[in-house]
């Protein structure tokens, strides 16, 4: 999910403001950011919400010539995590204690790993074999501090 029409969003959700709709969006899906702007710069109001879950999705609403007017309605980014390549390079896995290589810095460059917001990593195989899952049917992954799900730490992602 991108970029949502805020016609049918402030229906669906009857009496709340566009910054509270962002930030119930924000809460079930996990963006840490949502923007809000015009498809067209004649439009007299906002027409859309824009979901954002890395800096380069928030930086491309703000440049892309089809939103106009844009302004950031929802800001969880001080509340997340954000992976950078130093982060990664001195990350290990909480559980084993194996320390991350340099092809952990490239998404399934054959070593990734997986990270929880509070700042603890996973290597593949303990994500695989050793974390509790979301649903015990076949879940995700979950931090076993937190039991929060866990998210690929790919550098330049928010974890939230
Ligand atoms: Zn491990
Ligand atoms: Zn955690």
């Amino acid at each position: 999910m991108g970029s949502l029409g805020l016609y049918n969003l402030r229906k669906e959700y009857p009496g709340k403001s566009d910054e509270e709709i962002a930030r119930l969006l924000a809460d079930k899906y996990g963006y840490v950011a949502v923007v809000r702007y015009k498809n067209s710069p004649d439009s007299s109001d906002f027409t859309n919400l824009g979901c954002c879950g890395t800096q380069d999705k928030l930086d491309g609403y703000f440049s892309s010539p089809y939103c106009h007017n844009t302004e950031i309605v929802y800001d969880g980014r001080q509340q997340s995590l954000f992976i950078t390549e130093a982060l990664v390079r001195q990350a290990k896995c909480d559980l084993c204690q194996k320390p991350t290589t340099e092809a952990s810095l490239t998404l399934l460059g054959g070593d990734d790993y997986y990270v929880c917001s509070c700042g603890r990593f996973f290597c593949d195989r303990c994500y695989l074999t050793r974390l509790p899952l979301t649903d015990p049917a076949g879940g995700y992954g979950m931090c076993p501090e937190c039991r929060k799900e866990v998210k690929r730490a790919v550098v330049g992602v928010y974890v939230s």
